[in-house]
């Protein structure tokens, strides 16, 4: 699987944000070459932020909130 924003392969994390050992196995905490966010459990991806950066993707946002 690629990352369809920027074609970067999910197997290999672009940059290891954090890690953490639970119950369940290592979560690692990942980020994309485009910024997107991963989380991974056993070296596979569980969840993945569907942009870049969420909750800034409003084209309005912007403006409103100031
Ligand atoms: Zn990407």
């Amino acid at each position: 699987m690629r990352c369809r924003h920027c074609g970067w392969p999910e197997q290999e994390p672009y940059e290891v944000v954090s890690r953490h050992v639970t119950s369940q196995g290592v979560i690692v905490y990942s980020r994309c070459a485009c910024g997107r966010l991963q989380v991974r459990r056993h070296d596979r991806v569980v969840l993945q932020a569907r942009t870049p950066t969420p909750g800034v993707a409003g084209p309005a946002a912007g403006c409103a909130a100031r």
